[in-house]
């Protein structure tokens, strides 16, 4: 697997959501202040269905062996729970997702800042129909 040097820079500014959700399934982040829900992720064999060790690699979830110890294959897939099941307990891996509600909120913010910057604009074009005007009257005095 190539590591992009894009990848890991991005992983090391997002939150981690470290000590969010330690009793909870659902909730509001610490650190970022996002709403995050757990799920469980579950790595099969594409071939054998066996459940096959997984880890989490820059934010993609992947088997920990290149193949199969049942069966040689190194096709697999991606199963995804709300609920961790107990005999899954050793393969499932956990993820703090975030609520996409939230970034709605998100793209509204943006939304108010730029109608600033649109208001900053407007007052910049004004300064400027008045510039000429103020040097014309300097020069006849002059
Ligand atoms: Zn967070
Ligand atoms: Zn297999």
């Amino acid at each position: 697997m190539k590591i992009q040097l894009k990848e890991i820079i991005k992983n090391l500014f997002k939150c981690r959501h470290i000590g969010a959700l330690l009793y909870s399934n659902e909730g509001y982040c610490p650190r970022c202040g996002k709403y995050l829900k757990k799920s469980y992720y579950i790595v099969r064999c594409s071939h054998c269905q066996i459940k096959r060790t997984a880890k989490k690699e820059f934010g993609n979830i992947i088997p920990e062996d290149k193949f199969c110890t049942n069966c040689g294959e190194s096709d697999f897939y991606i199963e995804k729970y709300e609920k961790l099941n107990f005999v899954d307990i050793n393969y499932a891996i956990e993820v703090k997702e975030e609520i996409i509600q939230e970034q709605k909120n998100f793209d509204f913010e943006i939304w108010v800042e730029n109608k600033d910057f649109e208001k900053k604009d407007n007052k910049m074009s004004n300064e400027k129909m008045f510039l000429p005007r103020q040097a014309k009257f300097l020069t006849t005095e002059a």
